[in-house]
């Protein structure tokens, strides 16, 4: 595997390859784990090449205590992209991703900015957009791979590659890879104790509970109680847990047979703020 870590570099080798080759990448904040191999085998499966970056982009962090708590395992990164036969390891610092005099752009971005994630952490979608603007301009590729498991990020890439006019990029959301458990494998999972891991797995519990019973239930109550279960569970406070149409994340009522829909949760607990979804039909 070959490791690069500067712009100008990787812009210059996957713009040369991607003339005869076909080229996947798939972007990451490190602290890799089998959800993010997931992704590197899927590119493999489907790509000639498959580049990974790991960057934790300061720009997405709407709290800089996660910015500072955030894992940095480089080593067992740089292992892990080897065992699974990734190509390229794209690896620059803050000054490569961010050069001086880089143009600060506002992504029309529409009610994703505002509802859910981009209610509850103000300003990380278009620190999201920032960074993958900025590496889609350097990583020149065909495909991109990434976890449902951020299901609203998503759909604002979609969005940020038709505000930017990167139509020719085939976009892929790979499903959530999650412990036997239940709990979504993610990096900040590191940082809870054995305990809270055991408490966090009634996240996916309530979004089972919701995708076997929605199709009869009130969507309010059954949210309402999957709220009082997580918060029964170990869980300290729940930001959002909700049925929401699937194409748009706006706010689901009632069941329409012809709407697919997905069940969203964001909640803390022992200080970690985790989130996940389900796709109910
Ligand atoms: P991150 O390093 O958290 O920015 O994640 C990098 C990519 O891995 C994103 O596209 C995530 O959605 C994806 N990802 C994170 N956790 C998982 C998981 N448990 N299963 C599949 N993909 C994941």
């Amino acid at each position: 595997m070959e490791i690069i870590r500067t712009a100008a570099e990787i812009k210059e080798i996957t713009s040369a390859l991607s003339k005869q080759k076909i080229i996947g990448f798939v972007p990451t904040m490190g602290a890799l784990h089998e959800g993010h191999l997931s992704l590197i085998n899927k590119s493999k499966q489907h790509c000639d090449i498959t580049v990974c970056s790991i960057f934790v982009n300061p720009a997405q962090f709407n709290n800089a205590n996660d910015f500072e708590k955030y894992p940095v395992t480089t080593d067992t990164d740089i292992a892990l992209l080897k065992s699974v036969g990734c190509d390229i390891l794209f690896l620059p610092t803050v000054s490569e991703i961010y050069p001086p005099g880089l143009e600060n752009k506002i992504y029309e971005l529409g009610n994703l900015d505002e509802i859910w994630e981009g209610l509850h952490r103000p300003g990380h979608f278009q620190g999201v957009c920032k960074v993958m603007d900025r590496l889609l301009d350097i990583v020149q590729t065909h495909h991109l791979w990434m976890g449902q498991k951020d299901f609203q990020q998503c759909l604002v890439i979609v969005k940020l590659l038709e505000l930017t006019n990167r139509k020719g990029i085939l976009f892929h959301r790979i499903e959530t890879v999650r412990e036997a458990s239940g709990l979504a494998l993610s990096s900040r999972n590191k940082r809870l104790s054995p305990t809270g891991k055991e408490n966090a797995k009634a996240i996916f519990e309530v979004l089972k509970k919701i995708k076997e019973t929605f199709q009869s239930e009130n969507f309010v109550n059954l949210c309402a109680e999957g709220k009082k279960y997580l918060l029964q569970h170990g869980f300290d406070e729940v930001e959002y847990l909700a049925i929401a149409d699937a194409e748009n994340l706006l706010l689901a009522e009632e069941y329409q047979h012809d709407h697919q829909y997905v069940a969203i949760a964001a909640a803390w607990i022992e200080g970690v703020r985790l989130i996940d979804n389900l796709l109910l039909s």
